[in-house]
């Protein structure tokens, strides 16, 4: 067994943290993670993650830093830099953020004056809040003009040349954290050169797809990527920016702008263990078999789409391109991705709510659900399994289409009853079980002796 599980130090030293820990891998490990900005760091990776590079104070760039004790900690960092370069196809990365959102304010910081016109895709469309959401400091600061998805649920490709063409936006971002489809970046890419436009392809969710080749990369037609390290990457939590010559070309001190902007613009001490941590994520996505995982994620998401809507469940834009899914579940009623998520959740099946294009309900009470296949693509499932989580999945939505959302006043008690019936619903209980002895079949942390 691993230390990780074992955590022979944590242990005596903090039994409380320990004992929650370990539930924590066995949920890993016994559940079936259909969350598709979540994946299985290898232990390998855990290893570089938990070690002593947490100590370190690294202010600066390698070679040139403020404080002394470098011998070791520069290696590193310039190996996760030449890494996302060879990756990516790129001249310069910066793999210091602490995580996406901030590698968007960095982004933000090197291209944009307050009160610049920005585009992104609209939040219930799909967008991340950092592309100009109200709530965002990127919606506060900037004046955004979202774009959006048409009724069949692909980005309506006229209406961004349009608004371009009126709003002439500063910075343009292509990239998503609920869209099934295949970006055309080319297309963007035509279309911020006419308006001149900064295009940032922030693709967070994509990117382990990109490197595996199995989507296009924007690497020719934007001027920056960011995206995060911790999704479809199998990193840990983190993301890199990086510059393509598209972007040295359109402006010969973007790289320099961003490295300032990063640090000391927004950041203090980059997290250098995260940084070895991104290196071996890196390291793992450069090796051949990481193309092949790529594709099994996608060829994973068709049949568990297509096993989804033959059990009647309807998904936004009707199947997927990508390793997500989108469940819509209006044609039940507003406001269902509670029950639904909570439900699964009994079962051992752990999918988000989300809102859907045009969401008849609110975010916290959204009519969507949201699921991909990068973790369970992880640990070895194949088409098969996915034809069977289909299944259950449709079945335990089903046992929760009797419930109505309430009036707010109304809620806590509705949902207080509905959790105590989810609890004792025998369906449920049976997908459960056969969700257990799925997973025992695919071990991934616990079984490694
Ligand atoms: C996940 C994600 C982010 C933000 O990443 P955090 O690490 O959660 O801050 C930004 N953009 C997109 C498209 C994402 O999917």
């Amino acid at each position: 067994m691993d230390w990780f599980y074992e955590l022979p130090n944590l242990t005596k030293s903090d039994p409380e943290i320990a004992a929650l820990i370990k539930k924590e891998v066995e949920r890993w490990e016994f559940g079936l993670q259909l969350i598709p900005s979540e994946n299985y760091a290898s232990p390998a990776l855990l290893e570089a993650l938990g070690s002593v590079l947490t100590n370190k104070y690294a202010e600066g760039y390698p070679r040139k830093r403020y404080y002394s004790g470098f011998e070791f900690v520069d290696p590193i960092e310039t190996i996760a830099i030449e890494r996302a370069k060879k990756a990516f196809g790129v001249p310069h990365a910066n793999v210091q953020p602490y995580s996406g959102s901030p590698a968007n304010m960095a982004i933000y910081l090197a291209t944009c004056n307050p009160g610049d016109v920005i585009m992104g895709l609209n939040l219930p469309d799909g967008g991340h809040l950092t592309h100009g959401w109200k709530t965002s400091v990127s919606g506060m600061f900037y004046k955004s003009v979202p774009y959006h998805v048409n009724e069949n649920g692909y980005i309506d490709m006229e209406e961004v040349r349009s608004l371009a063409q009126q709003h002439r936006p500063r910075l343009i971002w292509v990239g998503a954290t609920a869209y099934t489809r295949e970006f055309d970046f080319e297309a963007f890419g035509k279309i911020a050169d006419d308006v001149g436009a900064y295009l940032v392809a922030d693709m967070s969710h994509v990117t382990g797809l990109i490197l595996a080749g199995v989507h296009k990369s924007p690497v020719d037609h934007v001027h920056l990527i960011m995206t995060t390290t911790h999704k479809t990457l199998r990193g840990p939590r983190g993301a890199m920016i990086l510059v393509t010559k598209k972007g040295l070309d359109k402006d010969p001190e973007l790289a320099d702008k961003i490295d300032r902007a990063v640090f000391p613009g927004l950041q203090g001490g980059p997290h250098e263990h995260q940084i070895a941590a991104t290196a071996v994520a890196l390291g793992e996505a450069l090796k051949p078999e990481f193309r092949e995982h790529g594709a099994q994620i996608v060829k994973n998401a068709k049949a568990l789409a297509s096993s989804l809507t033959d059990n009647g469940l309807k998904l936004v834009s009707g199947g997927t391109d990508n390793h997500l899914i989108l469940i819509d579940l209006t044609p039940f009623g507003a406001g269902k991705g509670i029950f639904a998520s909570e439900a699964l959740e009994a079962a051992g099946i752990f999918v988000n709510k989300n809102t859907i294009p045009n969401d008849p309900s609110t975010p916290f009470y959204p009519s969507g659900i949201r699921l991909g296949t990068p973790a369970l693509t992880t640990r070895g499932m194949k088409e098969g399994e996915m034809a069977q989580i289909g299944e259950w999945i449709a079945a335990v939505i089903n046992e929760t289409r009797v419930y109505e959302l309430p009036e707010k006043e109304q809620r806590a008690e509705y949902l207080k009853k509905f959790r105590a019936e989810i609890k004792a619903n025998s369906a449920i209980g049976r997908v459960k079980d056969n969700v257990k002895a799925l997973c025992s079949m695919f071990p991934f942390y616990t079984g490694r002796a």
